[in-house]
């Protein structure tokens, strides 16, 4: 895994191959290393092929759109609104046609992605269907962006479950900064040579929010943690997500459009308090750490 290396001298077709097999590098490593390429070329395209269907599929399906929608808005909107949806909310209708495709469970607990990749119908193509199989498992979330490197990509750290992710978003690393935080769907695709783990890619639309909102995120989250482990005391992050990742979009929905207030995100805050009838006591007890110490204190 040379890769550094690799970069600075790339070996001529005819050297000798630097894995040290003694084989000449086009007898040996250069055919692995193009193939590699191709099958990430191939994935990032499906990526880039495989959303629309979905969107277009979730489309399909108004029929079950209003207690989704209900939920995604709540009630703010009514489904008649939906062809204004994004312009009254930032590419409104795209992140509620997103989320509705991933995250909404029919009455059989599935999900329409899921659905989708158990038809064999939907796509033929084998890189799709790849995707289409490990996108079963993605859901909204909340993510703080760790680093930028401008006109190539990103870094994030999912503000919930602290684990990082790299994302492949052009336009998006030219357009956010370091701190700043992402309400969506990240899909990973392919697999950089070398990298442990896929490359993410920002699935439709996702909301860009400001820096100083990373820390509301989850305390606001954390209200419906607390709240969900009333009823079951091991809920997890998995489970609030499964059930109820609505909730980071009533986030989205309270932050104001025009000016900036920080004064509206402890208000919403408390707010949610009063809804969900929790006191900053009983959240620290339901989330097994010490009772709050006002203003700052320590995320996990
Ligand atoms: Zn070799």
């Amino acid at each position: 895994m040379a890769k550094p290396a690799e970069k600075q001298r790339k070996p001529g077709r005819n050297d000798p191959c630097p894995c040290g097999s003694g084989r000449k590098y086009k007898e040996c490593h250069l055919p692995l290393e193009q193939a590699a390429r191709s099958e990430q070329l191939l994935l990032r395209q499906a990526q880039d092929t495989l959303l629309p269907k979905i969107i277009e599929a979730a489309r399909s399906v108004p029929e079950s759109f209003p207690a989704a929608f209900a939920r995604f808005w709540q009630g703010k909107y009514t489904l008649e609104q939906m062809p204004e949806l994004d312009q009254l909310e930032d590419r409104g209708a795209e992140r509620f046609l997103t989320w509705f495709a991933f995250d909404v469970r029919d009455e059989n607990g599935q999900t329409l992605v899921e659905r989708l990749a158990g038809h064999e119908d939907f796509t033929a193509d084998p890189y799709e269907r790849r995707l289409l199989d490990q996108w079963r498992a993605v859901r909204l979330g909340a993510y703080v962006v760790e680093e930028v490197q401008k006109g190539q990509g990103l870094t994030v750290r999912d503000l919930l479950t602290g684990e990082q992710r790299p994302v492949a978003d052009y336009h998006a690393s030219k357009r956010l900064a370091p701190g700043e935080v992402l309400v969506g769907h990240l899909v990973p695709a392919d697999t950089a040579p070398g990298a442990a783990t896929p490359t993410c890619y920002l699935a439709g639309a996702a909301a860009h929010l400001t820096e100083d909102t990373a820390a509301k995120v989850l305390e606001f989250a954390e209200l419906h943690l607390a709240d969900m482990r009333r009823a079951d005391p091991r809920a997890t992050w998995a489970d609030l997500i499964a059930t109820r990742s609505e909730v980071l979009n009533h986030f989205v929905m309270a932050l104001p459009t025009e000016e900036r207030d920080p004064t509206i995100l402890d208000r919403l805050i408390s707010e949610g308090r009063i809804a969900l009838q929790l006191t900053a006591e009983s959240v620290a007890a339901l989330l097994g750490r010490p009772a709050p110490d006002a203003a700052d204190e320590e995320h996990r």
